[in-house]
């Protein structure tokens, strides 16, 4: 297999295709990757594939870092001008410099995107740690004098950012098992560190993944139940309207957490609320999803693998 700068990686056809559709598909098909076993892939960053490889085949996150360090290795995720370019949300100009938030729902990612957006704007892409290295060598310097801000072991310690390139990845390569770890990777590092993804994460994730994406339901919850709403009106203007919708829908149908269990079943039925259909609204309790049952954002295809997963993480905890 090919990364981006012709990084080659070997992997057992088996392996992969048995969680992956899509290289199922390419690879033990009858497309032409199937005769061949390359595949080429020069729009995927070669450490999202590395964390892909460690996951594959030892099922867990962990991440082998280059001669560059797992810092500056992870910075080439850094989400660009132009990874946001040329689907404008709303009209507005997505290169505004104060893109770079940090207030309410901001995050630890706000520290990576502020250590290098400024130097790096729109002249690497995202995909090649060693040119963004080279382009960014003040920022690299001050961070390897340091004691590394990652630990590749301990992916609670990893930017937010790695596990939704991780999700965006296992959406794209159709990776069900990943898509459910890579959320549960988010979780745990939000819940660690008390912080909302930065608004320009949000966006990445609306240009990047389908309308049914259990990560856009996830961030949807988050900033519903989290988010502050502090700073000015005009800062949300640069979120998707799917999103601001679906957090605005996710709110107005809260059971505020004063209110009865009397009041609110009278106030659903007086709005209609109560004859729809909504999955993730607690009707007893004023709590997120993520808070109840982490499987309701893993995509179970049937009741025993959700149960099995709802054991493994009673006897993990
Ligand atoms: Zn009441
Ligand atoms: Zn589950």
């Amino acid at each position: 297999m090919f990364g981006p700068e012709k990084e080659h990686f070997v992997v057992h056809q088996s392996v992969i295709c048995e969680k992956s559709n899509y290289f199922a598909k390419a690879l033990c098909g009858t497309f032409q990757e199937g005769i061949t076993g390359f595949v080429r892939l020069p729009d995927i960053s070669p450490v999202i594939f590395r964390i892909f490889l460690v996951w594959l085949y030892h099922g867990k996150f962990a991440y082998v870092a280059t001669d560059a360090g797992i810092d500056v290795d992870f910075a080439s995720l850094t989400i660009t001008d132009e990874d946001l370019e040329d689907k404008p949300i709303h009209q507005t100009d997505v290169s505004q410099p104060d893109d770079t938030e940090n207030d309410s729902v901001v995050s630890d990612d706000s520290e990576t995107e502020r250590g290098t957006f400024g130097t790096t704007k729109s002249t690497v892409t995202v995909d090649d740690p060693k040119v963004q290295m080279s382009s960014s060598t003040r920022s690299a310097n001050n961070t390897v004098l340091n004691k590394s801000k990652h630990d590749e072991e301990n992916p609670e310690s990893w930017a937010f950012l790695v596990f939704i390139k991780l999700y965006v990845f296992a959406e794209r390569f159709d990776i069900r098992q990943l898509r459910a770890d890579a959320l549960d990777g988010l979780a745990t590092a939000m819940n660690k560190r008390w912080m909302n993804i930065s608004f320009k994460a949000i966006r990445f994730v609306y240009l990047n993944t389908t309308v049914n994406s259990k990560l856009r339901r996830y961030i949807v919850h988050c900033t519903a139940y989290c988010c502050k709403f502090a700073g000015s009106a005009s800062e949300y203007e640069k979120l998707p309207v799917e999103f601001l919708v679906a957090v605005l829908l996710t709110n107005g149908r809260r059971l505020p957490p004063k209110q009865c269990d009397e009041c609110y079943q009278r106030a659903l039925k007086s709005t209609g609320l109560i004859d729809l259909d909504i999955d993730d609204v607690c009707k007893t309790q004023d709590l997120a999803p993520y808070r109840l049952d982490m499987c309701f954002y893993h995509e179970h295809p049937d009741e025993e693998e959700r149960k099995a997963c709802a054991a493994r993480r009673t006897t993990t905890k």
